[in-house]
Order: C-alpha cells, then sequence, then structure tokens
C-alpha cells in the first residue's frame, strides 16, 4: 500500500461505482428511431415545464422539489432520425429491444449474477428534465452477481438495463435546452456494492467491467458513450456520489480528494450532507444537488412484463463472448505473442481481424504489431485507418506473404490504401514505387553503386557506407538483410 492507502484505509474509505455504456443496438430501448446522435440540424422544438408533486405515499422528493424549486423551463430539440412520439412522451413505449436485452442479459450472466424469471420495466424519477417523461425506465436483469480483483471480491448490486436520458445542448439560468436524439439509447448499468477500499480497487473494478461491457462486441466507443458515478464514503461521513467523469486516470484524485473534504468537515464538528457532486476535470467535485430519496422506483404500466424462459437464459449462457483475460492468454500461448501485444489487440477490437489474418500464414508477431502500433503510427501521420476493411489487409498481408512487396512496405502501403480505399491495389504499389525488386535487379544497382563510388573500398567497413547509399535506392522495395548479404557478395568480388 501506498501512504496515501494506509491513510485512506485508516479513515475507512469505502466506494461503490456504477458504470452506464451506451449499446451500440439497431435501435432505441423502446422505439424503431436510430441510436445516435444527429449529425443534422433540429426540425423542430417543444417546450415543457416539470412539477414536483406527491408521490403514491404523499410525500414529495426532496431531489424532485429542490429542481422545481429553481424553476426551469425545457426546451426538446426534434431531430426526424433519431426522435418519434415516443421520446416526445406523445406515444406509450413499444416492446423493449430484444437485441439490447440480450446484451444486458449477457453482461449480467458474465458478472455471475442471478437473473430473474420475470423482467419488470420500472421508472426512476428523473427531475431535470433530461426525460421528457420525468422519469427514466429501467429493467433490472441481474442482481448479487460479482467481480474478482486483486484485492478481494466486488459485489455487484445489479445490472439494469436502461434508457439514456437526452444530451445538454444549452443551459441558461431559467431554460436548458435538450436534444431527443440521444434519449432512449438503451445503456446498461452496472452498480457494484461498497466492497471497494482503494482507489487503485476502483480503477481496476472500472477497467474490467468496460472490459467485460466491451467483449460482447455491441458496446459504442468514443467519448461520451461510458460514464462512470462514484459513491465515496469514509467512516463518520455519508455517502456521497460524484457524477459524471469520464476518464479513469481522474478517479485517483476524486476520491482521494472527497475522502479529505470528508475528513475536514467531520474534524469541525460539521455533519456530511448526503448530495449529489460533480466531477470537474481537475479531480476536485462541487454540489450538484441533494441525494434523492429511496422511493424513486415506480412500475412502468406501459410495457407488460417480460417472462424469461430458463432455456433462452440457458443458451446465452452457452454463447458468451471469450473473456478478454482468456482471449489474452489464448494469443500468448497459440501465437507467442507478449503480453502487451496481446492485451492490445483484443483491448483495440483487433482480435477477429488478427485471428483471421494468422490463417494465411504470415507470421502472427508481425501482424500483431501491424494492426496495434503500426496502424497507430500511420494514423499519426494522418492516414484514416478507419477506412481500412479486412480485404484490405489481407490483400497486403498476400503480397507481403507472395515477396511481391518488402516487409519495409507494408506500413507505407497500408496507408496508401487507407487513403484510397477504392483504388486497386497493383496500383498502389506501383504509384508508390514499392514493387519488390528481384534480387538480380538488386545485383546490377549494388555494382553500379560500387562502381561509381571505388574509393569507399579502400576505408574500413566500407559495407557501412555503401549499405546507406544502397538503402537509399530500394527502400521498402527489398528487405535490409537481403541488401547486405548481396552488398557483402558484391564488394567480395570486386
Ligand atoms: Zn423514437
Amino acid at each position: 500500500m501506498t501512504p496515501m492507502e494506509t491513510e485512506l484505509s485508516k479513515l475507512g474509505l469505502k466506494c461503490g461505482l456504477e458504470i452506464h455504456q451506451q449499446l451500440d443496438t439497431r435501435h432505441k430501448l423502446f422505439c424503431n428511431c436510430r441510436p445516435q446522435l444527429s449529425k443534422h440540424k433540429p426540425v423542430m422544438g417543444v417546450s415543457r415545464n416539470i412539477r414536483a408533486v406527491a408521490g403514491e405515499l404523499g410525500k414529495v422528493d426532496v431531489a424532485a422539489l429542490h429542481e422545481t424549486l429553481k424553476g426551469m423551463e425545457f426546451h426538446y430539440d426534434v431531430f426526424p432520425e433519431e426522435t418519434c412520439l415516443v421520446e416526445l412522451d406523445e406515444e406509450p413505449p413499444h416492446e423493449v429491444n430484444k437485441e439490447a436485452l440480450e446484451v444486458a442479459l449477457k453482461v449480467a450472466i458474465l458478472l455471475n449474477c442471478e437473473i430473474p424469471d420475470e423482467l419488470h420495466v420500472m421508472r426512476k424519477a428523473v427531475i431535470d428534465g433530461s426525460n421528457t417523461t420525468g422519469f427514466q425506465r429501467t429493467v433490472i436483469v441481474g442482481m448479487d452477481g460479482h467481480v474478482e480483483t486483486l484485492s478481494g471480491r466486488v459485489r455487484i448490486a445489479n445490472v439494469a438495463l436502461e434508457e439514456e436520458s437526452c444530451q445538454i445542448i444549452n443551459k441558461g439560468r431559467h431554460t436548458v435546452t435538450y436534444g431527443l436524439d440521444r434519449l432512449g439509447i438503451p445503456l446498461v448499468e452496472i452498480g457494484t456494492h461498497p466492497d471497494i477500499y482503494t482507489p487503485e480497487q476502483a480503477r481496476e473494478v472500472a477497467e474490467k467491467l468496460g472490459m467485460i461491457l466491451r467483449s460482447t462486441g455491441k458496446v459504442k466507443r468514443g467519448l461520451g458513450t461510458i460514464r462512470q458515478d462514484l459513491n465515496v464514503s469514509i467512516r463518520g461521513g455519508s455517502r456521497v456520489e460524484i457524477k459524471g467523469f469520464q476518464d479513469l486516470r481522474v478517479m485517483h484524485k476524486i476520491i482521494e480528494n472527497e475522502a479529505r473534504r470528508q475528513k475536514e468537515l467531520i474534524g469541525k464538528g460539521k455533519k456530511v450532507e448526503e448530495e449529489v457532486r460533480k466531477a470537474e476535470g481537475d479531480g476536485t467535485t462541487s454540489f450538484l444537488r441533494p441525494l434523492p430519496g429511496s422511493a424513486r422506483l415506480y412500475p412502468e404500466t406501459d410495457v407488460p412484463p417480460i417472462p424469461l424462459d430458463a432455456q433462452y437464459v440457458e443458451s446465452l449462457g452457452e454463447a458468451l463472448p471469450e473473456a478478454w483475460e482468456e482471449r489474452i492468454s489464448r494469443y500468448q500461448k497459440d501465437y507467442s505473442l507478449n503480453k502487451e501485444i496481446a492485451t492490445s489487440l483484443v483491448k483495440s477490437n483487433m482480435g477477429d481481424m488478427f485471428e483471421d489474418l494468422a490463417k494465411t500464414g504470415m507470421e502472427a508477431g508481425l501482424i500483431a504489431t501491424t494492426l496495434t502500433s503500426g496502424l497507430t503510427q500511420i494514423k499519426r501521420e494522418g492516414a484514416p485507418v478507419e477506412k481500412l476493411e479486412k480485404r484490405h489487409l489481407k490483400d497486403v498481408f498476400r503480397l507481403l506473404k507472395e515477396g511481391k512487396i518488402a516487409r519495409e512496405a507494408l506500413l507505407p502501403l497500408l496507408k496508401m490504401v487507407s487513403e484510397n480505399p477504392g483504388e486497386k491495389i497493383d496500383n498502389l504499389i506501383k504509384k508508390l514505387g514499392i514493387e519488390s525488386l528481384s534480387i538480380d535487379g538488386l545485383r546490377l544497382l549494388v555494382r553500379e553503386i560500387i562502381g561509381s563510388n571505388k574509393a569507399l573500398l579502400g576505408r574500413p567497413n566500407p559495407e557501412k557506407a555503401l549499405m546507406g547509399l544502397v538503402m537509399k535506392e530500394v527502400r521498402g522495395r527489398i528487405n535490409g538483410e537481403t541488401v547486405m548479404k548481396v552488398l557483402r557478395e558484391e564488394i567480395e568480388a570486386s
């Protein structure tokens, strides 16, 4: 333990983690709209107000009251492809999206959860206007699971399938503008019990849950598609929820700062309030709102319960994606990759591509480094690597295997292909001037260069200087080892 961790553990630090991950499905959760942020301008807008009213138990939710007191007015931007009457709350929700449900169930199974026989869609009160209904629909698909960490087991309280809220477009003093395009994108929410005792363990859990989610192959990538919330408390303090950080690197700081904040309040004899705080980019937090009451869930009466057939759940259990850790060790064993490269392949979702290319009989290590650091390198040079398809990579490796291009030409060619994905690869090779050089061609060139640099032959190690001159002419067309071999033979002969 680091000194900081020892200090935190003396304070009785406890954390829970909540992860929200957007799914990459064909439709939204309760309608057939496209689950994506619109690339177009809104076609119309709708304005609404939300009032807090007493719930069935006659109590007004403290968080709801807090929002109402602010007297906000909400504007909603409507997008034709991404919005229908369901997002506007003018039409009841449709049946739950089966594709999304399947992903959520697989995640729950991977997290060792118990799966209920029947699923119930519930409403969770949301009063900041980010849902037009005033609630978020959520379906708990698994409970009482766990995930193992280096410092012990962390229990998973539940896994839920939820609808994403609207995105804030603009926030004024009394009005907020939201985009309806994001509303209803399927989300998987994973909540742990407060079994996390150090910032390092929190990072490990977050990473593990992220890997499990991505292993389904059905999650969105990129900024804003995964969000983490933290619950932090110390002995004598209170549970404080910290929302909205996307970068795992600031998590350490957030936890440390919150523990320290609670310690200071306790030291001054003040009460630590249960509240929701917002994570700032620098690891500090600021007050957002009181912690909502616990009676926020009530049944969604517009969607009937969903019975889960035991056989169906069993079939999902049999079709689980290979856990990332297993895949990484399989790559180390079967392809003799080192752990770093194997991990990088799996994390970048290149595993299937790699295995496919390895079937061509090309050296696995070369394929792996090309797909990871190689592509990163040409991307940094401005190549649109996302345009590279499997067939492109297959072509390039085939040419290499057949000796038609040299190893050195691999990355320049891939770069060229990504910039001209529709062009015939033979034409690109000609354009680049990297058609493989034959040994005879090389020999002629070497003789020519030796001939016009005879003076170099008198020096010690003439091959060093000559090698540079030859490589300048042939780089990318034949490999360096062959050049050196032919060069040595020709120096000997002259
Ligand atoms: Zn819709």
